[in-house]
């Protein structure tokens, strides 16, 4: 049957690329438009987990014996990440999970590799009731896809209050002893595990499940997330 060059102007329009970000057209297979591109900043900083502090090159601290794994922000949160994070976490705009995933193997100093494990930080059970999903989870999955890497839901946390503008001792002792592996699941010999998330602040969250997991048998633990928000400039978000 033809179509007639009505339809086909139609057909073409829809089956064209948009930008996930800002819905405008994208021109080929890029993941955001140009002026979306413009509204991300790279991490340029590792973060160690048990201080959050900043650090040049994990394998000082990997030497020294010293708790906690180094972790990755791929960009940071002030700009169109952070929208991004909002968007993907209160507004059910799960389509912005591969827009995410795009942006952490753009961006990301380091990424997983085949044979990897990709861990997502878990929601609370009330939080994930609320919400219907839990965004880290399919981050990891859309990145695991991306990465040749096996995405595995392995790990529990018990309901504890918001993060959010509690000081840094506090967000530890908050979420300390939260995170447990799920009963009969056991981590894959031999692979390193990234623990996926979409902020990192003071990196203790990364750092609570990270012990967890090298408790369970895991040799070499990371951490990745979208993005690295700065306490001290950029916008808390209060929901
Ligand atoms: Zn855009």
């Amino acid at each position: 049957m033809a179509i007639s060059p009505l339809s086909k102007n139609l057909l073409d329009l829809f089956l064209k690329e948009v930008c996930p970000a800002c819905g405008s057209r994208l021109d080929d297979s890029e993941l955001l438009c140009p002026w979306c591109e413009l509204r991300i900043d790279r991490c340029s900083e590792i973060h160690w987990s048990s201080t959050g502090t900043s650090l040049r090159d994990p394998s000082d601290y990997l030497e020294t014996g010293m708790t906690g794994v180094p972790v990755y922000s791929s960009v940071m949160y002030r700009g169109l990440p952070g929208e991004i994070v909002v968007r993907l976490k209160f507004n059910s705009e799960k389509h912005l999970a591969a827009a995410a995933a795009g942006m952490i193997m753009r961006y990301s100093m380091k990424l997983p590799v085949p044979g990897d494990i990709l861990v997502p930080i878990p929601a609370g059970r009330k939080r994930k009731r609320e919400r219907g999903y839990n965004q880290a989870a399919l981050i990891a999955v859309k990145l695991a896809s991306l990465s040749g890497c096996r995405s595995l839901d392995i790990l529990t946390r018990d309901d504890s209050p918001s993060q959010v503008g509690l000081s840094p001792s506090l967000r530890r002792q908050n979420v300390a002893g939260i995170f447990h592996l799920k009963d009969r699941c056991r981590i894959p010999d031999g692979a390193d595990v990234w623990l996926v998330d979409d902020v990192a602040t003071t990196c203790s969250t990364i750092d609570s499940a990270a012990g967890v997991l090298l408790d369970s048998g895991a040799l070499l633990v990371w951490g990745l997330t979208l993005t690295y928000r700065k306490r001290t400039s950029d916008s808390i978000v209060h929901r």
